[in-house]
């Protein structure tokens, strides 16, 4: 299922297999002067490439190597020809057959391996520049799009709430809390992501953000320096593990946050 709107210039493309998804299970692209920002999971491939068939499409680029950023990449190259631009640590990776775990499989899908050319430290689209800001917290190769005249930040999967709970064993906490750090320094006048709503006049939620997350791994390592286990920790401060949990394998969990944030603990 796709669904597409407008913010101004900007255009969000919408994707998720099923459309009573929720939120964090959609991908969204975007279509900016031009340059397409990720190209989505591999169940709607065909119905994205099909939908951009009448716009305008120079260049793409993929925000990290994600299965649900970079599906569409090998069908844009050979029915448009499209340029695709991704990080270098992501490029090698794109390349090669991907590996999911089952419920990536269900709400996903396998990309088509693809050859896409790594990224510098800006791109241009037709009439704007946009700054590559490295957001490794999520993943070591993920990058951000900032285009500073509009106050444009792209954040790929950065941003997805304000309070979150669970987490994937490859996010490093502290990280993803300095990338956001990082990028509320900007003071961006429009945040688009990739799993969740547009946000106007993000300040507010990102500073809600970074002090839920500043006080919550402060809280994490202070309950282990008194001796608390890992288990212990988790539902102290979580209690069980919800649903999504169990639906993806223990892939997102409480646990992997509480671990996450004892990084340089245990
Ligand atoms: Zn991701």
């Amino acid at each position: 299922m796709i669904a597409a709107t407008p913010y101004g210039e900007v255009l969000q493309i919408r994707m998720s297999r099923y459309p009573d998804f929720p939120s964090a299970m959609w991908v969204c692209a975007y279509l900016v002067d031009g340059l397409l920002i990720d190209t989505g999971m591999a169940h709607t491939t065909r119905e994205f490439t099909e939908f951009l068939k009448d716009k305008y499409v120079k260049l793409a680029v993929n925000t990290h190597f994600h299965e649900d950023h970079i599906s569409a990449n090998k069908f844009l190259q050979e029915s448009r020809g499209i340029e695709i631009f991704a990080p270098p640590l992501a490029v090698e990776k794109i390349s090669k057959p991907a590996k999911l775990y089952p419920y990536q499989e269900e709400i996903w899908g396998y990309p088509v391996p693809s050859v896409v050319k790594p990224l510098g430290d800006h791109i241009y689209s037709d009439n704007y520049r946009f700054e590559v800001i490295p957001a490794p917290g999520h993943e070591r190769d993920q990058i951000c799009l900032w285009e500073k005249t509009n106050g444009w930040l792209f954040t790929s999967d950065l941003y997805v709430s304000t309070r979150p709970v669970a987490c994937r064993s490859m996010d490093d906490m502290w990280q993803i809390l300095a990338d956001l750090e990082n990028i509320r320094a900007l003071n961006p006048r429009v945040l688009f992501p990739a799993p969740t709503h547009v946000v106007y006049e993000p300040a507010a939620k990102l500073d809600e953000l970074i002090a839920y997350l500043e006080e919550l791994g402060g809280k994490i390592v202070e309950f282990y320096q008194k001796g608390k286990s890992v288990e212990r920790i988790k539902e102290e401060i979580f209690g069980h593990e919800d649903m999504f949990a169990q639906a993806t394998q223990e892939q997102f969990s409480s646990l992997n946050m509480v671990k996450s944030f004892l990084k340089d603990c245990l």
